[in-house]
């Protein structure tokens, strides 16, 4: 058995757990009817009202929310609370498209601070713990969110922000930080430079806190053994709330969704139909306490599955696989769906010779589409590079179903990221 920081709610019996949320979505519900001018109309135009949602089922009679919808009623339509107060606005890093923002009341910090609490408990933290935040601090939510959460354990926070990688290292010896929070593609940034540096011996890391991109478990290995620690995975949405939707316990299989905050549905992204248990597909969101811009069914575009199995760790809320990739992430090239994750997954299997670095360039030359991944050779290598190519090509056209022509390059060149990676150059549109 672990440490819990709300032990009361993260084990809630799930009966109990339900009734909770039942009571919650109604009075979410009835709010968002009252105050949100979007939900009423969508509401009255099929005929549903608040008193309608009787049981938890009930949710599916609800309209869902979309990005788009975020987009149409920037930036202040969709709050349920007068504009005084809000006491914070968050941004989408914009990775997808025109930003949208999220406004939070004073509950909605506390409850998001008791997200990113519970999992930094989880991965052994408490008030004697020194937690580095390397999540950038601003508008994204990675900074602030870890730091209200790392705060409210009663942790030391050291605030050094995303980028300068040898000051962090040094501030990370110095202070002696035990746990890191930052994206996985900078803790796999900060591990390389740590080797260089030669001073892996002076870390006193225990463990880290990833997120807001996906990662494969081969990824968490390479962190894990770089830097001497347990890698945890942890998800938030700047809509919903940053980091802390969903945090993985010591079991490290899949992370607890906090239900008493918010209720999960897989629905199919194609159709919107809700999967029964255990289906993979896209995961849909209600935020029920959230006071300051609540979203019913909110499509998150974040593909999944959900297991209702029991934890060993003794936690009841579901627990959400690492999400596969987007919706939108999906590249669609000559007529086949590739998932970045697939390639990094396949390039993570050649970790001695290849590093995970790569780039994916597609562009479209005389109606056909050209596919070509640049990936950095590992500093180790000192094999054939006419094979090793040959090797990789082949591996992804098994992984993938559609050739890819592989580019080895010299170690380092691929310029690493401080925050989300951008591995996708898509020149399509721009003909
Ligand atoms: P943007 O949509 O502009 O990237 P956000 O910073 O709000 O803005 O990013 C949220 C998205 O990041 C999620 O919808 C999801 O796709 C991704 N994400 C966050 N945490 C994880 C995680 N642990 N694993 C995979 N993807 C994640
Ligand atoms: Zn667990």
């Amino acid at each position: 058995m672990g440490r819990y920081f709300q032990p009361d709610i993260e084990c809630m019996e799930r009966s109990e757990l339900e009734g909770h949320q039942l009571e919650k979505l109604k009075w979410q519900v009835k709010r968002v009817y009252e105050n949100v001018q979007m939900y009423r109309e969508r509401m009255d135009e099929t005929g549903v009202k608040p008193e309608d949602i009787k049981t938890l089922e009930d949710i599916s009679k609800l309209p869902f929310t979309t990005k788009q919808d975020l987009r149409d009623y920037y930036p202040f339509q969709l709050l349920a609370v007068p504009k005084r107060d809000i006491v914070r606005i968050q941004a989408s890093s914009g990775t997808t498209g025109k930003q949208i923002v999220a406004g939070y009341t004073r509950g909605d910090l506390d409850q998001w601070s008791n997200g990113f609490a519970r999992q930094l408990v989880a991965a052994d933290g408490d008030e004697k713990s020194r937690v580095q935040v390397s999540y950038g601090y601003g508008l994204f939510t990675g900074g602030l969110g870890a730091h209200q959460g790392a705060e409210k354990v009663g942790a030391m926070v050291i605030p050094t922000s995303s980028g300068n990688t040898e000051r962090q290292i040094r501030f990370m010896c110095d202070l002696g930080s035990t746990h890191l929070c930052c994206t996985p593609s900078y803790a796999m940034y900060l591990g390389e430079t740590v080797k260089e540096m030669g001073v892996k011996n002076q870390l006193k890391l225990r463990a880290g806190i990833f997120g807001a991109e996906p990662w494969t478990e081969e990824m968490r290995k390479q962190i894990e053994e770089a830097l001497g620690i347990r890698a945890h995975d942890v998800y938030g949405l700047t809509e919903i709330m940053g980091p802390g939707v969903s945090y993985e316990c010591e079991m490290q299989q899949g992370m607890h969704i906090c239900e008493d905050m918010f209720i999960a549905e897989i629905i199919d992204p194609d159709t919107g139909e809700v999967l029964p248990q255990g289906s993979f597909g896209e995961l849909v969101i209600s935020t029920i306490t959230k006071e300051g811009q609540p979203l019913l069914r909110y499509r998150t575009r974040d593909l999944c599955t959900l297991d209702y199995s029991p934890c060993e760790c003794g936690r009841t809320h579901v627990r959400m696989k690492k999400p596969a990739g987007r919706t939108d992430d999906m590249l669609i090239i000559r007529g086949v769906n590739v998932f970045p994750s697939q390639i990094e997954e396949v390039l993570l299997k050649n970790s001695i010779e290849v590093s995970p670095n790569y780039q994916i360039i597609v562009d479209r030359v005389n109606n056909t589409d050209t596919f070509d991944i640049n990936v950095e050779l590992s500093p180790k290598f000192n094999g054939d590079v006419e094979a090793e190519k040959h090797k990789l090509e082949t591996q992804l056209r098994s992984m993938l179903g559609i050739g890819a022509k592989v580019h080895l390059l010299r170690p380092k060149s691929i310029v690493r990221s401080e925050g989300k990676a951008k591995r996708v150059i898509d020149n399509r549109n721009l003909h």
